[in-house]
């Protein structure tokens, strides 16, 4: 027989809450971007054992406009040409380039 009774448990528990986000590559503060989830991503890159950095892990928050400037070009080859937004992602890459 298993006898039972209720008995109310109060603890603390600490949570982490996002208060900003900052772009990893330019230091743009996202926070309102993020808010309405737009304009920004997470890069994550996982390097195999053996490898220079021998199984670490990275992940580093992007805007939008960091991710097309530093990564447009190698999706144009693998992926863009799929997608209906190609130009218009192409005249941004190309509009980020030759900022200076
Ligand atoms: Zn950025």
């Amino acid at each position: 027989m298993i006898i039972t009774e209720t008995e109310t448990i109060t603890y603390e528990k600490e949570v982490e809450n996002v208060t900003s986000i900052i772009c990893d590559f330019c230091h743009k503060d996202l926070t309102d971007d993020f808010k309405i989830s737009n304009g920004q991503g997470t890069v994550r890159i996982g390097f195999g054992y053996g490898s220079g950095f021998d199984g670490d892990s990275f992940a580093l928050e992007i805007c939008d406009d960091c991710f097309l400037k530093h990564f447009g070009r190698l999706l144009d080859k693998q992926f863009m040409e799929r997608d209906m937004k190609m130009d218009m992602l192409r005249a941004k890459i190309e509009e980020l380039e030759n900022e200076k």
